[in-house]
């Protein structure tokens, strides 16, 4: 969760894109959400196990980062280790 002053944050990026007349932008309401985002805390580790045993898996951007990139990359690793194990089971 970000702390500060969310609009002046926001104001500062949306400023860098669309010049002064943000200031003129009507602030209607912030929302924090809670857990909106798997925990990427310091120190971060990537790269979860994608096998949880018992022939489960799971991917998610909880098993990379917490984007779409990070949902895409690990559902390719477990579906890579899904067809690794049918190879190794025919
Ligand atoms: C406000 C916001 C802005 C974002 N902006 C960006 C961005 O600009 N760029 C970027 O790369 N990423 C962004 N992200 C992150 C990105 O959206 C996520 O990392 C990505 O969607 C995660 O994909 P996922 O498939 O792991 O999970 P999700 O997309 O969360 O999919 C999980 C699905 O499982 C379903 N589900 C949950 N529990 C159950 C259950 N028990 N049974 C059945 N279904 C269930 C949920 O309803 C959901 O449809 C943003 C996220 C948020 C919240």
């Amino acid at each position: 969760m970000i702390d500060g002053d969310l609009e002046d944050l926001a104001r500062t990026q949306l400023r860098s894109w669309w010049g002064p007349q943000v200031d003129a932008w009507t602030h209607l309401r912030t929302y924090k959400i809670p857990h909106g985002q798997p925990g990427q805390d310091a120190p971060f580790s990537p790269k979860k196990k994608v096998s949880l045993g018992d022939g489960l898996y799971v991917c998610g951007d909880h098993r990379d980062t917490g984007s779409t990139q990070g949902a895409m990359y690990s559902g390719r690793r477990c579906a890579e280790l899904v067809a690794q194990q049918v190879r190794l089971s025919v």
